[in-house]
């Protein structure tokens, strides 16, 4: 669908209005700018609003302690004891899988790790990982400390996939041409679902079909992509998958992370993992006997007991995401997104040169632009209310949300470029 956008702000007024989605922003804490008026908050992409249920879902797991003590593990609305299981099915909708292949626990970094023991298992000649350039630091310090814990050379091992010259972002066939240049030598194909800095969603169906034609293994992190873009993690066939849930999935701070692992590897007894008791069968978890038996399915994954008050708001969130479907969330932000892309388009006294894909397939939320004297322009946007951030070297990153930001928060990012004096 071809929008006529136009550069009024009754224009975007007009938008809000027709906006289905848009009395979710009133379920969202919007952060106060310096000048004492709400932000237009554009960084959802690093640490999602906080959701008004979230305070009151912590509370209420507070009260069930106060109350119960150790019994609330076994009693209560959702007890403690099986408290992951609560996310199972509204997680499964967020990244398109079935609820035995998700599973709530830990933190990214550490997730990322825990899945890399089981689906990183070099031999001397398949030992490789492809990787895309630049990706995201503790994606990278994971895949060489790894490749290092199994004897191998980061320089040899690890083959990064880089844009060609004059060019910012990747392209599919380049990167299944780099799967097939390592066909016989390539363990994994680990990769970000949406990389950070460029804000490219990456073709993961076919990157998937590649790695495995060739025996490779395919897993990613959707720490951008879990509760942003359509996800179809089972129907693509990819074999594990980590995400965080404090960017798009607005769970808070440092907040649990969520993991994939497909049905296919669900009661694979074979791949080595490093297990704890909440992996443990259920029926005999407090049997303390010797012998690791796993549960089914990514559940078991699960070292320790749920951390429920870092939880809780996630539990608040996914609320919200089964209110909003991700179907229309994600309509509503392409519309937001493209709206963005095309008033920054009409700015002709600041050179902006939008580093994202055009193509709505290939992006989310996130535009990422190269701008001329960037840092000024940033500072000038933060001086006028707009959080955005900044990544070194040189790029501006705005994300507007589909459940919190409004067509007339972007259009007032326009607004506020248009006055901009060098
Ligand atoms: C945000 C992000 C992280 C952060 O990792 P934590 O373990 O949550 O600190 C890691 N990888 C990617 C791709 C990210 O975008």
């Amino acid at each position: 669908m071809v929008h006529q956008f136009e550069t009024q702000l009754s224009y975007a007024q007009a938008l809000d209005e027709q906006d289905e989605l848009k009395h979710f922003r009133e379920r969202f804490h919007i952060p106060q700018a310096d000048n004492g008026e709400p932000a237009i908050y554009m960084c959802g992409n690093s640490l999602g609003l906080q959701p008004k249920s979230a305070a009151a879902a912590v509370a209420h797991e507070l009260e069930q302690w106060a109350q119960m003590g150790v019994e609330g593990h076994f009693r209560g609305e959702t007890p403690w004891f099986t408290y992951h299981k609560a996310f199972a099915e509204p997680l499964a909708k967020v990244v398109g899988a079935k609820p035995d292949e998700v599973v709530a626990m830990n933190v990214l970094t550490v997730n990322l790790h825990l899945m890399l023991v089981s689906f990183y298992r070099p031999t001397a000649t398949r030992y490789k990982i492809i990787t895309e350039a630049g990706a995201f630091p503790s994606d990278q310090y994971a895949l060489e400390s790894q490749v290092r814990f199994h004897g191998f050379d980061p320089d040899a091992a690890i083959v990064e996939l880089k844009p060609r010259a004059g060019e910012h972002t990747l392209r599919t066939e380049d990167i299944l041409q780099t799967i097939a240049e390592n066909a016989d030598s390539l363990a994994l194909v680990m990769m970000g679902g949406i990389n950070y800095y460029t804000g490219q969603v990456f073709n993961m169906q076919k990157i998937t079909a590649k790695a495995h034609e060739v025996g490779a293994v395919a897993g990613f992190d959707l720490a951008h992509a879990a509760g942003n873009v359509t996800l179809a993690l089972h129907d693509w066939d990819v074999d594990f998958a980590v995400w965080c849930s404090y960017k798009y999935m607005n769970a808070g701070p440092g907040g649990v992370s969520g993991v994939f692992v497909h049905e296919r590897h669900a009661e694979n007894t074979d791949l080595p993992r490093f297990a704890g008791w909440w992996g443990h069968s259920e029926k005999e978890r407090f049997q303390m006997k010797k012998g690791f038996k796993p549960m089914y399915g990514a559940a078991g994954w699960q070292l320790s007991n749920a951390p429920v008050l870092h939880m809780a708001p996630y539990k608040a969130s996914l609320a919200i995401f089964e209110e909003a479907g991700m179907s229309r969330l994600t309509a509503k932000s392409r519309l937001l997104t493209g709206y963005l892309a095309f008033l920054l388009g009409q700015i002709e006294h600041i050179k902006i040169e939008i580093i994202t894909p055009e193509d709505p397939a290939q992006r989310g939320c996130q535009l990422s632009m190269i701008v001329e004297n960037g840092r000024q322009v940033f500072d000038y946007l933060v001086s006028n209310g707009v959080i955005g951030d900044w990544r070194e070297p040189n790029v501006i990153r705005l994300s507007p949300v589909p459940l919190y930001n409004r067509f007339e928060d972007v259009y007032r990012i326009y607004e506020i470029l248009t006055r901009f004096k060098q």
